[in-house]
């Protein structure tokens, strides 16, 4: 594995960077027995630096991430962030799902680096990469340290995820949000269960995450949702999406951004191979649809963003741009593929 030569760990900076991250002798492989982590292997590291700067060159509308794990065992077969496996020599299909890298010294290095008199309290996003509340996060408990010295330095920060673990933190949220910005945003792209168990086989189910944002919301943090991905041909049905808007505006969701799946490297191989299994009638139509690269046509964002805005505003919900001031990312521009986007779909 390539430890030492990786300096950044947020999907849009690539591999390009190289100054070490964390030094190949330290890290530490575990595995545990609960079923919970069955076949998962961890492996810690105590990582040189832990907040990251986005590339110029993206899009994101935050410029500076933390992210304490790398791999993510949610495993929907989409993510984008599979890719990044790869940096590590690590495999970027199963390998992503159960090879998980923890940063163990994530919360004090966070602590130490707001502290610096370089940092300006920028705004710090978390869950670009991967999920920060997956299921390692039960036993590292790495969130609480890190919310903490945001919270002990106002500085503003998001969160997005699909984990329902982040309820854990909420009367920490609640402080942090009594000093500073925060914005939290959970990510859901369908309400079908039949589609949730095959294609984020490691995540809460759809309602639970609503309960999430319902949870939040009654505690007076508000909350989007990042509907993401919005599945063609097996998510896209416009009774699917009634289903699932409804269900959003009955949690209580501060607003609501379709995103339609991407599948850029990395992430398009392993998708593939799963539709090839699941629904081998579709990938034909997923070729033609996905014909010029990573993202679908215009007009088929075009139509997607346009019924689920539809949709918002018969069921109530604020329109979607209140989640930019979240530092939710806004709904992409159909005209412009954007050529770095969340991983949290
Ligand atoms: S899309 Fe998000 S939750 Fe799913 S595997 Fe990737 S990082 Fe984890």
């Amino acid at each position: 594995m390539r430890w030492e030569n990786l300096a950044d760990d947020d999907a849009s900076a690539g591999p390009a960077r190289t100054a070490a991250l964390f030094a190949a002798d330290a890290v530490t492989t575990r595995t545990f027995d609960t079923p919970e982590f069955r076949g998962i292997t961890f492996h810690e590291v105590r990582a040189r630096s832990i907040v990251n700067r986005v590339p110029g060159a993206s899009r994101m509308p935050f410029e500076w991430t933390v992210n304490p794990y790398r791999g993510c065992s949610h495993a929907c077969v989409y993510c984008f962030a599979r890719k990044t496996h790869s940096y590590l020599d690590l495999d970027t299909g199963l390998g992503f799902d159960s090879q998980i890298v923890v940063k163990v010294n994530a919360p004090e290095l966070l602590r130490g680096h707001l502290a610096s008199r370089r940092w300006q309290g920028a705004h710090i996003a978390m869950g670009t990469n991967v999920d920060c509340y997956q299921r390692a996060e039960g036993r590292y408990q790495l969130m609480p340290g890190i919310i903490e010295a945001l919270r002990d330095h106002a500085n503003p920060f998001s969160i997005l995820t699909k984990g329902t673990l982040i309820l854990r933190e909420l009367e920490l949220l609640k402080q942090a949000a009594a000093v500073t910005e925060v914005g939290i945003s959970v990510s859901v792209g369908f309400v079908d269960r039949e589609l949730w168990r095959t294609v984020e086989p490691g995540t809460p189910a759809p309602d639970r995450r609503l309960d999430v944002v319902r949870t939040l919301t009654e505690h007076g943090i508000g909350c989007g949702v990042l509907m993401a991905p919005v599945i063609p041909f097996l998510g896209d049905h416009p009774d699917q999406l009634r289903a699932t808007v409804r269900a959003i505006a009955a949690s209580g969701a501060t607003s609501v951004t379709p995103l339609v799946l991407h599948l850029r490297p990395g992430a398009r191989e392993w998708f593939m191979a799963w539709l090839g299994q699941h629904h081998p009638h579709l990938v034909r139509r997923y070729e033609r649809l996905y014909a010029e690269g990573a993202y679908a046509p215009k007009w088929y964002q075009r139509r997607i963003t346009g019924q689920v805005h539809e949709l918002a505003t018969e069921f109530g919900i604020g329109p979607a741009h209140r989640g930019a001031a979240r530092r939710i990312p806004a709904a992409p521009e159909p005209a412009e593929p954007q050529p770095t986007q969340l991983t949290l779909l």
